[in-house]
């Protein structure tokens, strides 16, 4: 009998991107898949589908100066795991100007969300977003895995690398204020920007205080890797799984998990976009 090959779950969401200027490869990325009322998308960041950079507008290509037309994605193919199919998804449109979502704060949220149209012959593997609510408390120094292409490398054809670093700042706080990251030390390299972030634990700490012991593995989703915050650091910038429900509602969310005060009904709405909060992400509250 042959021993069947075992394939986690999580290595089927991340899949290998480049995004191209005409033929031109531009960079190499990584996104995963997520699946929001029941549309497929690709989640990367803000960076890798504009080819800028989110904190100063530079031009990320310095050979080209080229910005991105298209996302080359190397999906599954259908019924036949371990086969990809290369499809060129289209980022800008004349008339719609961008095809992605961006969170409601703008570029400050390194992290877009692509729809992936009906394409024939592939298979999304999408990464269960309820995987975010896992009850482990995350503390610093703890392992987590981003699942990516380090210099677009991939096991076994197309396969991501399991990357493993640790948690670098208290998850709790913010490494700026207003944008909801936190960092990781690990020594990643270009390619894995846009891949997500997990945390796989057998003994770990509830909520309420109470301790798992060799329990089996749970595993948290933790968010997206965005890069380093400085190129000689090893020190790289996960924001929080929640700004993905954000970008899909189109407005900020405001609970004990996101952590941001509510402000007054009149005042201007945080997300930015000028109006205000009554009339913005409050007109639900
Ligand atoms: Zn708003």
């Amino acid at each position: 009998m042959v021993s069947p090959i075992i394939i986690d779950p999580l290595s089927a969401t991340s899949l290998r991107v480049v995004p191209k200027f005409n033929d031109v490869e531009l960079a190499s990325a990584t996104a995963f898949t997520v699946r929001w009322e029941s549309q497929p998308y690709l989640i990367t960041n803000w960076h890798v589908v504009t080819g800028r950079d989110p904190d100063t507008g530079e031009c990320l290509d310095k050979k080209h100066a080229a910005i991105p037309k298209t996302l080359s994605v190397r999906f599954h193919a259908k019924g036949n795991l371990g086969a990809w199919r290369l499809v060129d998804l289209p980022l800008l449109d004349p008339e719609q100007g961008h095809l992605w979502l961006e969170h409601p704060m703008g570029k400050v949220i390194d992290v877009v969300a692509i729809p992936i149209a009906a394409v024939p012959d592939i298979h999304v593997h999408a990464l269960d977003l309820a995987l975010a609510d896992v009850d482990i408390v995350p503390t610093p120094a703890m392992p987590v895995s981003v699942i990516g292409y380090p210099l677009g490398l991939a096991a076994g054809e197309s396969w991501p690398i399991w990357k493993t670093g640790h948690i670098a700042s208290d998850p709790d706080l913010d490494y700026e204020p207003g944008r909801p990251a936190f960092l990781i030390d690990a020594t990643t390299r270009s390619g894995m920007s846009g891949a997500p972030v997990v945390l796989r634990l057998d003994s770990y700490r509830r909520r309420n205080g109470t301790q798992v012991l060799g329990g089996g593995m749970a595993t948290k989703f933790m968010g997206v890797y965005a890069g380093r915050i400085h190129d000689a650091s090893e020190i790289g910038r996960v924001w929080r799984p929640f700004v993905l429900s954000e970008l899909f509602r189109r407005k900020l969310i405001f609970n004990d998990v996101t952590r941001r005060s509510v402000p007054g009904r009149v005042a201007a709405c945080p997300c930015g976009r000028g109006r205000r909060f009554k009339e913005c992400c409050g007109s639900a509250l």
